[in-house]
């Protein structure tokens, strides 16, 4: 695998070039220069110049993700082991697994299979490990060595209530992350400063480990409707964000199931939305609990190279769209919910306000265990909603107003795209933007989403 600056995922790899010469009024440029510069030389070309050099500051403690020991452990993958000798385990040989594969790949109710295998004789002269779409099941179930830790359901019980979540053990889902072979080339462990001069004057970032949190955190520690779910993923800083962002290269695990409930029974409203921030901060308290003795006291973890570190896993970012990220830090609707930044003046630009106070908002939640009556007094006062106790309250070097982090899809992109329209459509007119959008050139990749979560 190679990593490089093209998303393999959704790159649109310039091949209009080549397909729309039968369009009526394209122009063959091939055709009227006796030499054509190669399309790919002439993007190089212009790349590299905007390509700079850029200048790297190591951490100064050279011991900062460094390997803790020099042994390098032969295979950290517990199922590698078993697999010498026979590649396509747990299934008997390749034609065994290609089977196995071709039926899974012809869609889950297909019955195709299991109607091939009923022919007498047939299983045991390919000398196959099951006879039926079940038993190929029970393989794939049971037996298929996951590189993802098995999912756990607790009950949490709110007011009377009882609410089921589906979660993995998120300290063996970073173990699964650190140890993938695929990754192992790649990860970063030390926290480095970029700057685009050698002077040190403007600073780069661009990934984590090049963002001052890392910096500063790496300093401390030398010391991360109805009956349905809310999926929560997890990855980990350490995988660079070429890598991370591809999800083709599976860099995310599903952490959790969160519940999602209309808490029909419950009648007020503002008792509703007390009850569902509560049921949504119980759980992840639960499931991020064991980081708190982690991100503390650091644990040894292996790469798929073999080479063991000792990390301490802490909550870097919560990406969320804009009703997440103020369910997630208690502000009220309308309010940033980073800084302080009063609500008439959110369309200023430029302007900077401190970030919210935590330690005054740790305090004021601390009053829910010693003076409860003025808990939801004192909350107000101090800028939070009365969340008994958020699940970030007490994750080790952790400020959640730093650690939110917009979804770069539903708040970014569908955001700003939305609110330019508008703005558009205002400042031109609608006749005038529908003109200017009949002249772009043909293009097969874009989509028109008409419902729920399209741009339009
Ligand atoms: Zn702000």
């Amino acid at each position: 695998m190679v990593v490089d600056d093209d998303d393999d995922d959704d790159d649109d790899s310039n091949d209009n070039n080549s397909r729309d010469d039968n369009r009526p009024g394209a122009i063959d440029t091939r055709a009227q220069s006796s030499d054509p510069p190669s399309i790919s030389s002439g993007r190089e070309a212009i790349e590299s110049s905007l390509r700079q050099k850029v200048y790297v500051e190591h951490y100064p403690d050279v011991r900062a993700g460094a390997p803790i020991d020099d042994e390098v452990v032969p295979d950290a993958n517990p199922f590698s082991a078993a697999h010498q000798g026979n590649p396509y385990l747990p299934f008997m040989s390749e034609m065994d697994w290609k089977i196995a594969r071709w039926a899974k790949l012809r869609g889950q109710g297909s019955t195709a299979m299991s109607e091939m295998l009923s022919i007498p004789g047939l299983q045991d002269s390919l000398n196959l490990s099951y006879k039926n779409s079940r038993e190929l099941n029970r393989i794939i179930d049971h037996q298929l060595p996951s590189h993802r830790p098995r999912f756990q359901r607790a009950e949490i019980e709110l007011e009377g209530s009882t609410f089921d979540v589906y979660y993995r053990d998120v300290i063996a889902c970073i173990r699964a992350l650190f140890m993938d072979k695929t990754f192992a080339p790649y990860l970063v462990f030390a926290p480095e400063r970029h700057y685009s001069d050698e002077w040190q004057e403007n600073r780069l970032y661009h990934d984590m480990h090049t963002g001052k949190w890392w910096w500063t955190t790496q300093t401390q520690i030398t010391l991360f409707g109805g009956k349905s779910m809310y999926p929560v993923y997890i990855t980990i800083g350490n995988i660079p964000k070429q890598l991370r962002r591809k999800v083709s290269q599976q860099t995310q695990i599903l952490l959790a199931y969160l519940p999602t409930t209309r808490l029909e029974h419950i009648i007020n409203e503002a008792a509703k939305r007390r009850m569902v921030l509560n049921i949504l901060h119980t759980a992840l308290r639960e499931i991020l609990r064991p980081l708190h003795k982690a991100g503390l006291d650091g644990l040894n973890m292996t790469t798929g190279h073999g080479m063991t570190h000792r990390t301490h896993p802490i909550l870097a970012a919560h990406v969320g769209d804009y009703m997440e990220n103020i369910a997630i830090v208690g502000c009220k609707m309308g309010e940033c919910p980073r800084c302080t930044v009063p609500f008439n003046e959110l369309g200023d630009f430029e302007l900077d306000y401190p970030l919210r106070n935590l330690r005054e908002i740790l305090d004021a939640l601390a009053t829910y265990d010693t003076d409860r009556n003025s808990f939801a007094h004192t909350c107000r006062n101090a800028g939070i909603k009365p969340i008994p106790h958020p699940y970030w309250e007490d994750l080790p070097f952790v400020d959640i107003f730093m650690v939110i982090t917009p979804d770069i899809l539903h708040q970014l992109y569908q955001g700003l795209v939305r609110h330019l329209i508008s703005w558009i459509k205002k400042s031109y007119s609608h006749e005038q933007l529908d003109a200017r959008i009949r002249c772009l050139p043909l293009n097969s990749h874009a989509r028109s989403i008409v419902n729920s979560h399209g741009l339009y």
